[in-house]
């Protein structure tokens, strides 16, 4: 194409874009971020590149100062031996007041997704079409807005797309951490706008977090009422699963702006139509409002009760786990053992983490237990819930990485024998067994380990207590949820 008509062309989409209603722009960044052309914008991928070099051209037409000497703040990734580059885009609009400019608020969106599989040859892309190219079309709209705002924003802001958010929150760790020109000290509040295009599906928005900030919860519903906006979560309590958890470890108050999990989440099903643009554009709109009132505000300081999280709060988590080991039948008065047998077991997990030094956790297992015995083999299968009490020892990241020893009680409640001969002398089974468990745990990212013993204190038969069950046990348990 000439050089001569490539400027009016460009002239003519500007323009033409301009003419455009909200939702159908927020429709048009979708359907560029969200098409297959951008691999699922997947770290490591030339599609993901052009999102970003996307997100830079949007950040300079509305006339943002670069980060540096670009939009493009990098940060380095090391991946099972690969090691790659990731590319957060930030742009500031500084404020007007002379004193308050040098106060930030953050506004952030992670524009990764992904990527792309290879399946029977075929390339199935991740489109990622609400998580999170809805929050990073919703960022571009914000920018847009408050840009032609600028004298209304007294601190200034800093405009974010993360990268490496599906790995880990890479890049807004990485961000969180430089000791550049924004270091926590200036940060007063951080947005991340992570999964916002299902407003009507969900019937409402989550702005989990804003009770950090003093008098949050009061600004976001004034501004909410004044859009129409039903508000669902105004909690204090930091989203871990999305990049305000960055900011918020670091004392900083911070809100995940959210629209519930009504797409398809993380399924090659995400994509640009099944979001609800017109909500969208509301919730754009509101958050426009919001984050110039916040940039606007006499004083922003975090709420009296929030510390960061690194202090704690309370979190839940939950998982699958499956365990193998071997139990025995303990003979009090005989001073026998007998042989042991191997235990299986496989069920559900929840933690409930109090604070930074204490965590409960239940199971709810289906298990084999059981043990040689000198009437014979016994082998029954059970419904067994253990709950305990893990005291960290060691607790990083968040919660990330923990190492304790444990202790509590266990429930089991005995469905049936699966012995293959029949005993004729076996006297009779107790139905259920109660007992205490303890041992030591390791939880690290996702993944739960632990060994486990267990000693029952009711007894295996019906008749008389000489007679108990006990048992060792390493158990791995992988938990549900990650990055948004
Ligand atoms: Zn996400």
């Amino acid at each position: 194409m000439s050089r001569f008509i490539l400027p009016f062309l460009f002239l003519f989409t500007v323009s033409s874009l301009h003419a455009q209603s909200l939702p159908e722009r927020l429709r048009a960044h979708l359907d560029f971020l969200a098409a297959d052309s951008l691999d699922g914008r997947g770290l490591g991928t030339p599609g993901k590149q052009k999102a970003a070099a996307y997100i830079a051209d949007a950040f300079k037409n509305a006339g943002l100062a670069p980060f540096d000497d670009d939009y493009f703040h990098e940060f380095f990734i090391r991946i099972s031996m690969v090691n790659l580059t990731g590319t957060n885009v930030v742009g500031v609009l500084e404020g007007s007041d002379p004193e308050l400019k040098n106060e930030f608020i953050v506004i952030g969106a992670h524009y990764d997704h992904v990527g792309f599989e290879m399946k029977k040859g075929e390339r199935v892309v991740y489109n990622g079409a609400d998580d999170n190219a809805s929050g990073t079309a919703g960022l571009l709209e914000l920018v847009r807005t408050l840009s032609g705002r600028r004298s209304e924003l007294k601190r200034s802001v800093i405009f974010i797309a993360f990268d490496g958010e599906e790995s880990g929150l890479l890049g807004s760790k990485a961000f969180a951490s430089s000791n550049g020109r924004f270091t926590p000290a200036v940060i007063r509040f951080m947005f991340s706008m992570d999964m916002i295009g299902m407003y009507k599906s969900y019937n409402g928005l989550d702005l989990k977090g804003i009770g950090t900030l003093d008098q949050g919860p009061e600004m976001a519903r004034e501004v909410a009422e004044k859009h129409n906006i039903r508000l669902k979560d105004i909690s204090a309590s930091v989203e871990a699963r999305t990049d305000t958890w960055s900011f918020g470890e670091r004392g900083i108050p911070t809100a995940h702006a959210f629209t519930g999990l009504k797409s398809p989440y993380h399924k090659p099903e995400d994509d640009a139509p099944k979001l609800e643009y017109e909500e969208m554009g509301r919730v754009v709109e509101f958050m426009a409002d919001l984050g110039a009132r916040m940039a606007a505000a006499p004083a922003l300081k975090p709420a009296s009760s929030f510390k960061g999280t690194d202090k704690g709060g309370v979190r839940f988590q939950a998982g699958v786990v499956a365990g193998g080991g071997s139990s025995f039948f303990y003979y009090r008065d005989a001073f026998y053992n007998a042989k042991k047998k191997a235990e299986f077991s496989a069920g559900l997990f929840a933690q409930l983490h109090l604070g930074k030094k204490i965590t409960l956790q239940a199971d709810g297992l289906y298990d084999f237990n059981g043990s040689d015995s000198q009437i014979g083999p016994v082998v029954r299968h059970s419904l067994t819930v253990p709950v305990v009490l893990q005291y960290n020892l060691l607790n990083q990241n968040g919660g990330q990485v923990r190492m304790y020893p444990f202790a509590g009680a266990y429930y089991r409640q005995h469905l049936g024998t699966v012995t293959e001969d029949e005993i004729p002398d076996l006297p009779a089974l107790a139905d259920s067994e109660m007992g205490f468990t303890y041992g030591f745990g390791l939880d690290v990212m996702k993944f739960h380990f632990s060994l486990a013993f267990r000693r029952d204190l009711t007894g295996v038969f019906v008749t008389g207590d000489d007679v108990s069950a006990r048992g060792a046990m390493v158990n791995f348990g992988y938990k549900f949820g990650g990055g948004l």
